[in-house]
């Protein structure tokens, strides 16, 4: 109990604790190993009423605020943080933009299906060479009389190949990014392809594909919102999606100092517990000092949007330390555990490499620095 969650937040907490130590925990290692997302999760999810929690109750959500969003984050993350990133993007960063900018159609047909799980969400900026600089995306949709025709390729895209709609970011109008507008594609639509699938060093738990759009041709309602507000509708959405994987690393990083505490007391060397040394104890301690640190600031970054303030510096603090973090915690944990932790039979292993997109996904540790020092007024 803190200062950020009240008893509500709290019982949703231990309610959804159950549910992933019973249910998520026992498969982590499996599904990381097959590299495979386990679609009957999300299907689960769905029917336990845990998707898509800031929806509404008409579209199926329970309007859940940005609290009980990283408390989920978190609590997913503990297990696998894998898991959490397909259902990130499933539940928040897809299904948003359809909720705050789509038609009345758009959301009575989407929403509801993606909350109860019958249906998953992917989105697509990325491009093979349009990353950080998204306003620099070359997919193209023309309209067509009632119909736009889009083409173009997206990279590293989660939930690419099990998703049954993707919002895709295509350019309607000019250079840049007053140039970007947002379209739901359903799969099976002509000319909608999976190019590949993506093998990963970590986070393997997550379906990741590169998609390919050779004249796609989709109903004009297909569009959401205005011609050209894509990218302003996908800012809108930045904040909560970089507190939500600000609030994924620290569930990991509680799941590995976790270990590392349990492994630390239990090993014994020259005769006493290794915890007793000096060098490994002072580990545990900046660990835990580093992984509190993350969390007040996230927890902050997360309370001012829930306030309705304005939190863009917050959350990309929130953000930048909260990656950095993991993957430092993440590689203690593994020198603690020795050559065990080098093992792949071991948890820390998966925990490191699903630590190391961290700094990268959704946002690099430069870029979230860059939108930092503009907020510093550094130009
Ligand atoms: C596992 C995974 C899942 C993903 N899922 C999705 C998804 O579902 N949908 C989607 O659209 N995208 C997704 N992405 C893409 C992700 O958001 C991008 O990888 C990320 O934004 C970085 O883009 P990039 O990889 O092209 O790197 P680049 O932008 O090419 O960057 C390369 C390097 O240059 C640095 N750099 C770039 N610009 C600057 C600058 N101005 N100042 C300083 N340094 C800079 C970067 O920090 C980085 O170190 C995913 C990526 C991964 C790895």
């Amino acid at each position: 109990m803190n200062v950020y969650f009240d008893d509500e937040h709290e019982m949703f907490r231990r309610e959804y604790r159950r549910f992933v130590r019973q249910e998520i925990t026992p498969i982590a290692a499996k599904v990381d190993a097959a590299g495979e997302f386990p679609l009957e999760v999300l299907r689960e999810l769905g029917k336990m009423g845990y998707l898509c929690i800031q929806l509404p109750e008409q579209y199926g959500g329970s309007g859940a605020d940005v609290m009980m969003l990283v408390i989920a984050a978190e609590e997913m993350a503990y297990a696998s943080s894998g898991i959490d990133a397909s259902l990130l993007v499933h539940s928040i960063i897809a299904v948003n933009p359809i909720f705050r900018f789509g038609s009345a159609k758009q959301r009575e047909h989407y929403l509801p299906r993606a909350a109860s799980g019958m249906s998953v969400g992917a989105i697509a900026m990325t491009e093979p060479d349009a990353g950080s600089d998204v306003a620099s995306i070359r997919t193209s949709a023309r309209r067509d009389g009632d119909s736009y025709v889009i083409n173009g390729s997206k990279m590293f895209i989660t939930n690419g190949t099990i998703a049954d709609f993707v919002v895709v970011a295509a350019r309607t109008g000019e250079p840049g990014y007053r140039g970007i507008s947002l379209f739901i594609v359903d799969a099976g639509t002509p000319g909608f392809k999976v190019a590949r699938r993506l093998d990963k060093l970590g986070w393997r738990a997550s379906d990741t594909a590169e998609l390919v759009f050779a004249d796609c041709t989709v109903p004009a309602d297909s569009l959401i919102g205005e011609e050209g507000r894509g990218f302003h509708y996908l800012m809108e959405n930045l904040n909560l999606e970089r507190i939500a994987m600000a609030a994924d690393c620290l569930g990991l990083a509680r799941a590995a100092i976790d270990q590392a505490k349990s492994y630390a007391l239990g090993r014994r060397q020259f005769g006493q517990a290794i915890a007793t040394f000096q060098d490994i104890r002072f580990m545990i301690v900046d660990m835990e000092t580093r992984l509190r640190a993350a969390e007040l600031l996230t927890y902050d970054a997360a309370w001012k949007l829930q306030m309705g303030e304005d939190c863009a510096m917050e959350a990309s603090m929130a953000r930048y330390v909260a990656g950095e973090m993991v993957n430092r915690v993440t590689g203690d944990a593994i020198q603690i555990h020795g050559g065990y932790g080098f093992m792949m039979e071991s948890d820390v292993q998966r925990f490191y490499r699903d630590a190391r997109v961290m700094t990268i996904g959704g946002g690099t540790s430069q870029i979230q620095k860059e939108v930092i020092a503009r907020r510093l007024g550094l130009g």
